[in-house]
């Protein structure tokens, strides 16, 4: 009997049940054995999910109240000393206090930094090692849920995060060698493993992603010494796991490492099936990723099938085990909540829990079951008719995209050319002020919304709201002296939702929640068809907020590559092909609004850096269409149009050609955190067009004064000409108060013309 297995489950709820209980403990309203009650609550309806979708064996301490990297670092001691007394004394409240930051009883320690989980949209917390650092076992998380789940009735895994993938995805505070801290580390893990064989496991899952990542020979000595010090402990057996790619380059350290099952993503990487099969030394398990832990579409069976057989073939069936490519973390729990979508699209979905009945399926199929050929063959219909559903093609956008030359990409005449017509036609002083787009979104403006969209404000009267609401914002940013206005997006809910709900080919769950750090969920859009954009999405918007004011008034749309890469993107054709539609249909509405009289706009890309491959050999076809989407949209203006573009939380040294390839007319950055450091690879590069380093931080509410905005526009004028130079905040300021805003633009404003006067 094949086996069914799964790295990892969705551990906020399927109705977000862990979220309520995380923000109602930090009110103060939920203690924590109600907090505890509620998460052991989720584990073991988790696990019966599992058991009931087909799982034979379950992942337990998969599970966590925030971050697993926390867990980990928290669970080896691995704990900063300024939260150590506290964690002491009050463990959860420790725990909390390096995931949230902690300002109380004389203790004063930011959050842990956060960085995203490799290419995914999860954030984790970035573990604060030193040189020296001590390991030891705190607490007894992986032994407790792995009781749990044994009292359950069930044949639990617990999953670790391995210690190499542990310490590189940590950073050291005095700059040391993290790998240095291995030897101190493994003693740790040891002790845990035994402790866990102990206690009746008979696997653990070790998961090791930078496995596919390319790695330098120190990493990969790491990986060989801390498996062969692992090979010698009194442990139950170990299924290392590798996900988010292929191991390419690094196959054959993984397969030799001394370890007794092996897991390979096969849905980003089925090519690898074959090298591994051909060096895998005899009697090792192989847990085949089979569905797509990453993505929300029903699974090609029969290739997936195909897949196993070849693998059973060569090895045998006891041992091949069946998966989803990484932990389903990155999916919603179960789509038959889903009754809003259409019932097609609906039947084309598989979450969480499909993902496993899919799995049994395949299993089902591989032991030779009967009953398994039915459900094949329909999920054969489901596919074909996806295939060849008119709610997937339009004849009309495919001939538009077969259409797409290098013209299209280009605007009529250089940069050079660009700025003179520019500066004729908006008349900016040197060192332009702006804003990013939005203005603080209140609990009014939020308000409004929830109202109109559960139908107790008319639309006429939310228009009317929004109106005023933009109306206001013009004057407050006339009074402040800003240079190029903003209309402030007090009709988006969120960058990418407001264009997903107006273009053709997008579809929105109702509780598709995907965890993107602590508490906090996203609900990614679907992209499921061609996109097309049916009528005008901003310029309404943007031509009201113009007729309010002479002064210029940006267009603020979000771009092709930041609309994919926050979205479920369809897998039915390459990543490239979807964003150039989205491209195509942004084109159209930049054509518009300047039909419409806007001369500056304004396309985000915050999230372009954050698609770069895990591979650097992949970097540059990425960026290749990537930069090409942008252009598209951007490049049918005439030469007197200013395009601007803005990214934030990006690093820009290593894409720098690429930003530049963008040829937006002027590109705001989040800077000021940074103080200006992020700026040199434009100088190192002599980026030739404007550039607005932001001066500062939107993220808190701290206001900065005049002197301090002016020293970083001094510090940017070391690096940067003059006339490059634009003056505006990090990003938009939705998140932020009115009072604040004001103050803190009033003083960007003053710096702006103290530096004026200088000229
Ligand atoms: N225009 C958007 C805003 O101001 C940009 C947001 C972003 O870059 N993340 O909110
Ligand atoms: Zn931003």
């Amino acid at each position: 009997m094949t086996t069914v297995t799964c790295l990892g489950f969705p551990r906020i709820g399927a109705k977000r049940e862990l979220k309520r209980a995380l923000e109602a403990h930090w009110r103060g309203e939920v203690s924590a054995e109600e907090l505890a009650a509620t998460a052991a609550r989720l584990r073991r309806r988790h696990w019966a999910l599992l058991k009931e979708a087909g799982a034979d064996t379950v992942p337990c301490n998969d599970f966590s109240l925030y971050d697993p990297m926390l867990d980990t670092a928290f669970g080896f001691d691995a704990i900063p000393a300024a939260a150590r007394p506290l964690a002491d004394a009050d463990p959860l409240a420790g725990y909390f206090a390096l995931a949230r930051g902690v300002q109380r009883d004389g203790i004063d320690r930011p959050a842990l930094e956060m960085t995203k989980w490799f290419d995914t949209n999860y954030h984790y917390l970035v573990p604060e090692l030193q040189a020296g650092q001590a390991f030891g076992l705190r607490g007894d998380k992986p032994l407790a849920e792995f009781a749990e789940a044994r009292a359950q009735g069930l044949d639990a895994r617990p999953v670790l995060i391995g210690p190499v993938s542990f310490l590189l995805l940590s950073k050291t505070v005095d700059g040391s060698d993290r790998l240095a801290l291995l030897d101190r580390l493994l003693p740790a893990y040891a002790e845990l493993l035994g402790r866990l064989k102990a206690a009746g496991a008979g696997w653990v899952q070790i998961d090791e992603p930078c496995l596919v990542l390319d790695l330098d020979a120190a990493a990969q000595a790491a990986y060989r010494h801390a498996y062969a010090v692992l090979a010698g402990a009194d442990r139950p057996r170990l299924l290392l796991a590798t996900y988010f790619g292929g191991l390419g380059d690094n196959l054959a350290l993984a397969t030799g490492l001394p370890v007794e099952g092996l897991h390979l993503d096969l849905v980003r990487a089925p090519e690898q099936l074959d090298g591994v099969l051909a060096t895998l030394p005899p009697e090792r398990v192989l847990s085949l990723g089979l569905v797509d832990g990453r993505n929300i579409w029903r699974a090609d069976l029969d290739a997936a099938l195909a897949l196993a057989r070849r693998a059973r073939d060569r090895i045998g069936a006891e041992r091949v085990w069946l998966a989803p490519s990484c932990s389903l973390l990155h999916v919603p729990v179960d789509v038959a909540s889903e009754n809003g979508l259409n019932p097609s699209l609906r039947s084309w979905l598989a979450f969480a829990r499909q993902k496993i009945e899919e799995l049994r399926v395949i299993a089902d199929a591989l032991d030779g079951s009967e009953a398994a050929d039915a459900a094949l063959a329909a999920a054969r219909a489901t596919l074909t008719a996806r295939r060849l559903s008119p709610l997937v093609h339009r004849a009309e956008v495919a001939a538009r995209v077969a259409g797409i030359d290098a013209a299209l990409s280009r605007r009529r005449s250089d940069y050079a050319t660009r700025r003179v017509e520019q500066a004729r036609r908006l008349g900016l002083p040197p060192f332009p002020t702006t804003t990013i787009g939005s203005f603080p979104q209140t609990g009014e403006v939020r308000e409004a919304r929830a109202r109109n969209k559960a139908g107790t404000l008319p639309d006429r009267d939310y228009e009317a709201f929004l109106e005023a609401q933009t109306e206001q914002c013009v004057r407050i940013q006339e009074a402040i002296g800003l240079d190029v206005l903003v209309h402030g997006e007090f009709e988006r809910n969120d960058m990418v939702e407001y264009f997903g709900e107006q273009l053709d080919g997008f579809a929105f769950t109702r509780n598709g929640w995907v965890q993107s750090y602590g508490s906090r969920c996203v609900k990614p859009p679907i992209i499921y068809g061609d996109v097309r954009r049916p009528q005008p999405m901003t310029v309404r918007w943007s031509a009201y907020a113009q007729s309010l004011t002479t002064r210029p008034m940006k267009g603020m749309l979000t771009g092709p590559v930041t609309v994919l890469q926050w979205s479920f993107v369809r897998d039915d054709q390459p990543r490239a092909q979807t964003c150039r539609q989205i491209a195509l249909a942004l084109r159209e509405e930049v054509l518009d609004l300047e039909a419409a009289g806007i001369g500056v706009i304004q396309i985000d890309e915050p999230a372009l850096r954050e698609g770069l491959p895990l591979r650097r050999a992949e970097w540059d076809a990425y960026l290749a269409w990537a930069v090409e989407a942008f252009r598209i949209s951007a490049a049918g203006v005439a030469d007197a149009t200013q395009i601007h573009t803005h990214m934030c939380y990006s690093e820009f040294n290593d894409i720098i050609d690429a930003v530049a390839a963008m040829d937006a007319d002027v590109i705001s950055i989040e800077t000021s955190r940074s103080r200006m450091e992020l700026l040199d690879a434009f100088a190192r590069f002599r980026y030739p067009n404007e550039i607005g380093p932001g001066v500062y931080d939107i993220h808190s509410p701290r206001v900065p004064s005049e002197a301090q905005m002016l020293d970083l526009l001094h510090k940017a004028l070391a690096v940067l000409r003059p006339e490059q130079l634009w003056v505006n905040p990090d990003c938009g300021l939705k998140t932020r108060g009115w009072t604040e805003t004001r103050t803190a633009l009033e003083a960007m404003v003053a710096a702006a013309r103290a530096l004026r006067a200088g000229l």
